[in-house]
Formats: structure tokens, C-alpha cells, sequence
């Protein structure tokens, strides 16, 4: 027998409510409250196996409360460390920590690789998993879609919680990764006294498993080997709460009248156990989940420390003081502590090992770190099947127990009309008569004890009836009375007849239409109990075709899902390649006003070069030409300025470049006119008249005639190219336009 350790940690005090009244002062191993000048409040003082002040770090309360829980898991000990204490007292920084300074979780996973390192003469299989109970319901933490998950007990595993997900792992690393996943879906909340406060309980379980090194591989399953199966619970337990001072209210409400119900059954469990043995008596481990799952650390076969965290500020020593007396309570319970060693041939471990060694061999010459990772992945599936295999199992018992409640009911209803019938009898039939119905009575009695008697012997097994003709008649009287169990023979008559009926009985497969109008069938693994022997054999027989007739269209159906769903992961990557193929045009589309502003910008240059050459060859400021030039001149920057504000809004908005239609409509019509004015004047200025030829011929000396002439034909050449240009410029409009 072995006490509970049980230790005290004080919070840090939060500065804005430094107490001016009491304070707890703590001394090696005790805890007590003391007045503001130091005198000692009677009564109030307690000693535990370890107490820390606010100073004290998670590294030192691990290595004082929980690592010797931790390695004598690894030595096959169950072991389980929990905090307990009222909201914001620090339960959550103890068990999972910070940053800097790691909690009680993170130090005892790395702590049972590092011890397993130094024990080279036995091979480890490590499996965690990750729950919460969140208002009496259990959710996995490792997968959000296993939720409200039921406790069950056998012999083999003890206490469990049936289709919870393991996960195998092999180093620290794996398995911060995993907390860390789980985490996310913790349920948290904010109330008054904590921002971040724990809305749950969260128990991170390790299940270790070990046996003696062996360096022969034995095919043979037979071959007992001696196994150490140790579990390590490591709770965080949601606060206590007085719901005045958490000001919850609705949800938060609800959430901690669920934490407190499972806290007090909590207490009461500490309470009883703490009573000692011989007083005991029943212990409500079954009040809540939480005793439920932890009942094999409380008072059962499991090394446990208790975290009690307590918020030293005066305004919380109520909390303080039901903390540190539960705590006290709790320092009286005992645990019986053994090491869990079990003899079996199907231990996980031993297949798992030739599992591994198999694919070793096969993959030999790959890399190593590849090879591990598909073992362990191996590793989890064929867990994952066993948890599957367990989870269907007891559903088959579930199945079964209500099957035999069913029978059970059924018997005491025959029970019932036997004595009906008894009361029939003795109440006046004439001897002869009397007898016959002693002789159904005695008949009924028969078959119902056979019944009872079969009941309570074989569990699995299917009940059979053994009924006589006349007892037929009874029941199937007495199954009158539940119209909802249907099809019986009788009423199947009433609406497909009897040929039908017998070719359903055969297996045969009818037409679902033509039987539209029989009633639904409620249950569905109805006893057969008004079947005669023979009749009954055949219903099982038949029983067995129709469910491996349901299994090969469930087959059937789940091949046709996997392959829909391999259509649509195709059609989802087809449509992926679209969009990748859309996003790059997109991103070409936004990059054009960039490249044609860059366009205009060059276009803007050449136009400047020109018109400074054209000049050079205009030698009066006031002739037509110069004229012409300037208009020229204006209609093209005018051009440019029109385009450059164009592509730049396509650039500043980040907006896809579609172009201002009306705006470079308008322009367009401005720059015709002016194109069309400047030509027409130019016509007119180069159009020779009388009144001209006259002037020149008598003005201009011959010379001059020349070099007015070279000019002129210069200039031709020149507005030619200044057409080009202004060309171009309205071939950018309309293409911006576009
Ligand atoms: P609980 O889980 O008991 O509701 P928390 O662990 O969330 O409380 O603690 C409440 C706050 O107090 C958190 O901000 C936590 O970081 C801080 N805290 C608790 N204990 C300590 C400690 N020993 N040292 C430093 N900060 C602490
Ligand atoms: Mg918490």
C-alpha cells in the first residue's frame, strides 16, 4: 500500500491585489495562513509532502511531484499527476507551462524517451492519446470527429475509453507535435478571473508497453511473452468556480455547473477513499466521467501525486481553504501498486515487432529515416484497425445485451400468462379440461425455464425458443399487443401471399415495390421465438444470407464512393491546372498598362525628336509652317497626356485594365477635328494660286526659287512622318479603348 503524494503550489501573487489582512506564508513542507503581522491563525496551517512558494519553477515542482510517477510508468507502474485547484490558480501553466519554462507534460514525454534510451535490455512500444470532458461528454482531442465516447470496462484493459485514437510514436518530438494539434481543439473560454480559462478536463494519456529483448524471432504466436502495460494519466483539471465571481452566465453558465458537478463527485470520491479501508464502503466512481476514468489512480492500482494550486490573494482564501482541505483528504488514500506484467500471445508489441521485421526485409537498401516513417505509419494503421476491431466489438455486445434484455421481457410475459393461466384453471374448469391446461401450463413453464436457463448461460449465444404449437399460439397472441414489430407471418399475409412469403423466407430477392405496403420492420434482429425448432434454424439461416447479401451491397456501394471520389479528385486537379493556367493570364492582364505605358512613354520621346528636327527646318516663326508644327505639336502631347493618365489609373487602382471608353471616345473626336483642321490648312497653304505665282515670280530671285523649293519638298517628307506618328498615337487610343 502506498499513500498518495500530494503537494501544494502557490501562484505568484497578481500586484493589483496585494492583501493588507492575512497572507499564506509557506514553510519547507507546510502551508499557513497568517495574520498581517505575523502571528499564526489557528487551525489553518497544513503539511503536505512538498509545498512551493511563487518562486518555485515548473522544472522544480516535476522533479519533486511527478518524475518519480513518471519513471516507474517506464517501469510498468500506472501512474497519473493532476492539478487541482480553483480557476486562475495555475493548474494550465503546471501541466503544459510556457515558453521559457516547459510544463509537467512536456518534461515527463521527453523524460520517458530519455529514460527508455538507458534501458538497452528491454524494446519499447509507446502509444498517447489526447481527451477532454467537456459538459460529461468525452472528445478525442487527436481527432475532432470522435466525440461524446463511452466508457467501458472488461477484464483485459480495465476502465477505457472505447474508439479514443492512439497514436504510436517514437520520439518527443512526435508527440509535442500531436499536443500541440490538440490543443487547437481544447475547449477555452474567457471569464472574469481567467481570460484563457480551461472550460474542460484534459487528460493526456501514455500507454507504455515493454518486454525483454529478444534476438531469435519466433513465428510462433503461441510463445507466451511476459509484456509490462503501464498507463501515465497527465490531467488538467477545469477550475472550481463560484459562478458569482466568474460572472458566468449562459454557456459559460453551463460549462461550470458541469465542472463543478464532476469536481464535487471528485471530492466525494477523495472523501470516501480517504475514510480507510474498512469504513469505505461504496465509492461513487460512477457519478462522473472524470472519477469514471480516473478510478484506477484513486484508490486503485496507480502511483499518484496531486497538484493542489492555490491564488494566494485574500480576496480567494475560501478557495484556498477547500483546496488545501481537499488536498489534506486526499493525503489519506492508499493505492495498491504493482507492476502490470501480462502473459498474452496476441500482445500488440510481439506482432508488431515480426510486423516491423518483415518490412525490414523487404525494405532493405532504402534510406533509413524513410523507412522508419513508413513503419510507423504502418504502425498507427494497424492500430487504428484494432481500435476499429474493439469499437465494433462492443457494439456487438451492446447488440447482444439488448437482445437479451428483449428475451428477458419476453420471458416474463410468458411468465405472466402461465400464471394467468393457472388462475383460469383453479377458478372452476371440470377435471378433464383442467388437466389439458395443467398439461399447457406445465409445457409453458418447461419452455420458459429452457429459455430463462439459456438466457443466463451462454451470453452470446442467440436464445432459442423451443415453443409448442400451443404455446405458439400464446405468444403470438401476446406479440399482438406490439403492433409495431412487424413482419410477423400474419400480418405479412395481408398484404403479399403465403407463395411470396416463403420465397423472402428462401432468400429470393422480390420486387421492394410490390411490398410497399408492409408495415416497416422496427427491429431488426427480432427473436424468433414463435418459430418452431425447424422453422427457427431455417429463420437463422436465412437471418445469415440477408445480412451477407446487405454486406455485398455495402461493399458494392463503399467501391462505388471510392471511386466517385477518385473521379472527383481528378476533376479537382484538372480544375486546379484551369485556375493556375487563369491566374497567369490575370496577372499578364494587370501587367499591360505597365508595358504600354512604358510604350508610350518611348513613342513620347520619338514624337519629341521630330518635332525638334522639324523645327530646325522652320526659319519664320510666323509662316505657315511654323504654324502648322505648333498645332501639330499641341495635338500630339495632348495624345501622350491623354495616354499616360490612362495607363497610370491602370496601374495606381491595381484594377484590371479595361480602359475608359467615353473618355478616349471624346479625345479621339478632339484629335480628328484638329488633324482634319491642321490638313485642310496645310492643303490650302500648298494649293498654288495666280494671285501666289505672280508675287513669287516677281519677289523672289531665281536662287531663292531653289532653295525655297528644296525647303518645301523637305517639309513634305517631314508632315509625312508626322502622320505616321499621329497615326500610330490613334492606333494606341483605339487599342487602349479596347
Ligand atoms: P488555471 O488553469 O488554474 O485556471 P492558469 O494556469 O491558466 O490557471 O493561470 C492563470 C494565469 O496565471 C496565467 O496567465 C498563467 O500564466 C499565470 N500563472 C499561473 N501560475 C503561474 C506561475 N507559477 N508562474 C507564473 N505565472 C503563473
Ligand atoms: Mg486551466
Amino acid at each position: 500500500m502506498e499513500n498518495i503524494c500530494v503537494g501544494v503550489r502557490v501562484r505568484p501573487t497578481v500586484p493589483s491585489e496585494l492583501s493588507n489582512g492575512t497572507y499564506w506564508k509557506v514553510e519547507e513542507n507546510r502551508i499557513s495562513l497568517h495574520k498581517v503581522h505575523g502571528t499564526p491563525i489557528s487551525g489553518l496551517s497544513y503539511a503536505f509532502d512538498h509545498v512551493c512558494d511563487g518562486s518555485c519553477t515548473n522544472a522544480r515542482v516535476y522533479e519533486l511531484l511527478t518524475k518519480e510517477i513518471v519513471h516507474a510508468a517506464v517501469e510498468g507502474f500506472n501512474g497519473t499527476a493532476f492539478a487541482y485547484g480553483q480557476t486562475s490558480s495555475g493548474k494550465t501553466f503546471t501541466m503544459s507551462g510556457s515558453e521559457t519554462d516547459p510544463g509537467i507534460i512536456h518534461r515527463a514525454v521527453k523524460d520517458v524517451f530519455a529514460k527508455i534510451q538507458l534501458i538497452s535490455d528491454r524494446e519499447f512500444l509507446i502509444r498517447v492519446s489526447y481527451m477532454e470532458i467537456y459538459n460529461e461528454e468525452i472528445n478525442d482531442l487527436f481527432a475532432v470527429e470522435n466525440k461524446k465516447l463511452q466508457i467501458h470496462e472488461n477484464l483485459e484493459r480495465g476502465v477505457f475509453v472505447a474508439g479514443l485514437r492512439e497514436e504510436i510514436v517514437n520520439n518527443t518530438e512526435q508527440v509535442l507535435k500531436l499536443i500541440r494539434s490538440g490543443e487547437v481543439n481544447r475547449h477555452f473560454g474567457e471569464t472574469n478571473m481567467n481570460v484563457r480559462s480551461s472550460r474542460s478536463h484534459t487528460i493526456f494519456r501514455m500507454m507504455i508497453e515493454s518486454k525483454v529483448k529478444d534476438t531469435n524471432f519466433s513465428r510462433d504466436y503461441s510463445t507466451s511473452d511476459a509484456i509490462r502495460v503501464s498507463v501515465l494519466n497527465l490531467v488538467d483539471l477545469a477550475g472550481s468556480e463560484r459562478i458569482a465571481k466568474t460572472g458566468a452566465s449562459g454557456v459559460r453558465l453551463k460549462e461550470g455547473k458541469h465542472i463543478n458537478k464532476s469536481l464535487m463527485v471528485l471530492g466525494n470520491v477523495i472523501n470516501k477513499l480517504s475514510d480507510g479501508a474498512k469504513q469505505r464502503g461504496h465509492i461513487p466512481y460512477r457519478n462522473s466521467k472524470l472519477t469514471r476514468i480516473l478510478q484506477p489512480a484513486l484508490g486503485g492500482n496507480a502511483k499518484t501525486s496531486i497538484i493542489c494550486t492555490i491564488a494566494p490573494e485574500e480576496v480567494h482564501i475560501e478557495e484556498t481553504k477547500g483546496t488545501l482541505q481537499f488536498a489534506s483528504r486526499a493525503k489519506c488514500i492508499t493505492n495498491c501498486v504493482q507492476v502490470n506484467e501480462i502473459l498474452t500471445d496476441a500482445a500488440l508489441l510481439k506482432r508488431q515487432k515480426l510486423e516491423i521485421e518483415d518490412l525490414r526485409k523487404k525494405l532493405q537498401g532504402s534510406h533509413a529515416e524513410v523507412l522508419e516513417q513508413v513503419i510507423l505509419t504502418l504502425w498507427n494503421d494497424l492500430l487504428k484497425h484494432e481500435l476499429e476491431r474493439e469499437k465494433l466489438q462492443m457494439e456487438l455486445e451492446d447488440e447482444r445485451k439488448s437482445h437479451r434484455e428483449h428475451d428477458k421481457s419476453i420471458w416474463e410475459q410468458q411468465m405472466k400468462i402461465v400464471d394467468l393461466c393457472d388462475i383460469v384453471t383453479s377458478s372452476g374448469f371440470d377435471a378433464k379440461s383442467g388437466q389439458g391446461q395443467d398439461s399447457v401450463t406445465q409445457s409453458l413453464k418447461q419452455e420458459c425455464n429452457d429459455s430463462n436457463s439459456m438466457c443466463h448461460g451462454d451470453t452470446c449465444r442467440t436464445p432459442c425458443f423451443k415453443a409448442s404449437p400451443k404455446a405458439f399460439v400464446v405468444k403470438r397472441s401476446s406479440y399482438l399487443m406490439l403492433p409495431d414489430y412487424s413482419p410477423l407471418p400474419d400480418t405479412f399475409s395481408n398484404v403479399v401471399d403465403e407463395d411470396t412469403w416463403l420465397r423472402i423466407n428462401k432468400g429470393h430477392i422480390v420486387d421492394l415495390d410490390s411490398l410497399q405496403m408492409t408495415p416497416a420492420r422496427k427491429v431488426q434482429s427480432f427473436p424468433s421465438s414463435d418459430a418452431t425448432p425447424a422453422r427457427s434454424s431455417e429463420n437463422y439461416r436465412q437471418e445469415v444470407q440477408h445480412l451477407k447479401r446487405q454486406l455485398l451491397i455495402a461493399t458494392e456501394e463503399r467501391n462505388e464512393l471510392e471511386r466517385e471520389h477518385a473521379e472527383q479528385i481528378l476533376l479537382n486537379h484538372r480544375l486546379m491546372d484551369d485556375i493556375s493556367g487563369l491566374q497567369k493570364e490575370a496577372k499578364l492582364i494587370l501587367e499591360m498598362p505597365k508595358r504600354l505605358s512604358k510604350s508610350v512613354a518611348n513613342c513620347k520621346d520619338i514624337y519629341g525628336d521630330v518635332l525638334s528636327i522639324m523645327q530646325s527646318f522652320v526659319f519664320d516663326e510666323k509662316s505657315t509652317s511654323a504654324k502648322l508644327l505648333s498645332s501639330t505639336s499641341e495635338i500630339g502631347m495632348c495624345l501622350f497626356r491623354t495616354l499616360e493618365t490612362h495607363f497610370s489609373m491602370g496601374m495606381d487602382d491595381h484594377i484590371p485594365f479595361t480602359g475608359n471608353n467615353s473618355l478616349i471616345q471624346e479625345q479621339r473626336k478632339v484629335l480628328y477635328e484638329k488633324l482634319n483642321s491642321t490638313i485642310t490648312s496645310l492643303v490650302l497653304s500648298q494649293t498654288p494660286t495666280a494671285e501666289n505665282e505672280q508675287l513669287e515670280a516677281k519677289q523672289c530671285s531665281c536662287e531663292n526659287k531653289v532653295v525655297a523649293w528644296s525647303q518645301l519638298s523637305r517639309f513634305h517628307a517631314l508632315i509625312m512622318i508626322l502622320f505616321s506618328i499621329m497615326l500610330l498615337g490613334l492606333f494606341y487610343l483605339n487599342f487602349s479603348a479596347f
